[in-house]
């Protein structure tokens, strides 16, 4: 008998092995593996354009772009996140000496609720850092109305969001500066990687950029003077590669994600107990993830998870637990100050999404969530 192929929540994207060999040739007659090679220029250069943005630096990955973007903007005292995002977020935050503060999320796509903003800011607040979950866009025009309002940064982790625009303009080009991760998982993979984004033609951001050039390489700035204290956070050359490789693909790699997509959802949408987040209308998505809410809560999504795995189908609770439960944050927050995140992460599973899932496994995923439920 045949067995099955295990099917896992994601699957790297990869381009024709000849294409990444090609540019491979010139590395082994160059010997140039790192520190901002030529590769290094060349996808910054690439990915500006793609993402419609004038300030762009490469990182070693997503983590460490968000931990050196809020050193970049010497910040102090208390920042405004979500507990529904990856531990990433927070750590970051914690990592620079801040103090996380928890706001809520909005029930009908899980990202920071900006109508919960206003009470949470004191005189020590200086930064928001929201979180557009599952690539859906904040309301980035209330949060930034907030912000301003207050004078505080707003620094996106835009983790989710490769290859999206939002009213008709790139998500790199929103609040102060944003985070993207081109981790394998990530729809735009460069292995490991990641990125700063800002709008550089901000003459009041025009010493971002080249701040964080040093950060990332141990604060030197000159043959015999270091000015920050940095650390190593560079993107290799063939990490470089696997993204200039990736980059030619990843359109036809969305298109073909959003027909998995549609697909799931011509076969849930309709099913009473199990509610989908839905498509905003003023972004163009990339269906990154394909969470699916359970009506009736955690014993539902757990026994579903559980009989899901059974079959060989690993699905993921993301974001379960929320970060307020981390056993590091203990004694510091309290998964009870955001009811509705606490409920969402209790109910969420996101589905195996990736561009070549095959519809049929689709189908096969969606009849045995049903019979389960
Ligand atoms: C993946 C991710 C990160 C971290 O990115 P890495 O490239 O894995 O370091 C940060 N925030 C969110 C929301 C993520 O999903």
């Amino acid at each position: 008998m045949d067995k099955r192929e295990d099917i896992y929540v994601t699957r790297a994207s990869l381009p024709p092995m000849e294409e990444f060999e090609e540019l491979m040739k010139d590395i082994w007659v160059t010997h140039g593996l790192t520190n901002m090679g030529k590769y290094h220029e060349i996808l910054k250069g690439q990915l500006k354009d793609y993402l419609g943005t004038s300030g762009l630096e490469l990182f070693t990955n997503g983590h460490l772009s968000l931990e050196m973007v809020l050193q970049a903007f010497e910040l102090e005292g208390e920042v405004i996140t979500t507990p529904f995002t990856f531990a990433s977020t927070t750590h970051a935050i914690v990592r620079n000496g801040l103090r996380p503060v928890m706001c809520d999320i909005r029930e009908e796509d899980c990202t920071l609720d900006p109508g919960r903003l206003e009470e949470l800011i004191t005189d020590r607040t200086c930064a928001i850092v929201p979180v557009h979950v599952y690539g859906h866009i904040c309301d980035y025009k209330a949060i930034e109305d907030i912000a301003r309002k207050h004078g505080l940064r707003v620094i996106y982790d835009a983790a989710h969001t490769f290859g999206e625009t939002v009213d008709g303009r790139g998500v790199a080009a929103l609040g102060d500066a944003s985070i993207f991760s081109f981790h394998a998982t990530k729809v735009f993979n460069t292995i490991e990687g990641g990125a700063v984004t800002w709008n550089a033609e901000d003459p009041e951001l025009s010493w971002l950029g080249d701040r964080l050039y040093k950060l990332k390489n141990f604060g030197i700035t000159g043959k015999e003077s270091v000015e920050y204290v940095g650390g190593n956070a560079k993107l290799n050359e063939f990490c470089a590669i696997m993204g200039i490789c990736n980059l030619r693909h990843v359109d036809q790699w969305i298109d073909m994600r959003r027909d998995v997509y549609l697909q799931y959802k011509a076969l849930l949408g309709d099913v009473p107990g199990v509610r989908l987040l839905s498509e905003p209308s003023n972004v163009r998505f990339n269906y990154a993830y394909m969470p699916v809410i359970f009506e009736e809560g955690m014993s539902a999504r757990d026994r579903i998870y559980d009989g899901l795995c059974a079959e060989g189908i690993y699905p993921r609770k993301y974001f379960y637990p929320c970060i307020n439960a981390f056993a590091c944050y203990r004694g510091q927050m309290d998964p009870d100050d955001t009811p509705v995140a606490k409920r969402m992460s209790e109910s969420v599973l996101t589905l195996p999404i990736y561009p070549e899932l095959p519809l049929s496994e689709v189908e096969r995923i969606c009849s045995v969530l049903k019979r389960l439920l």
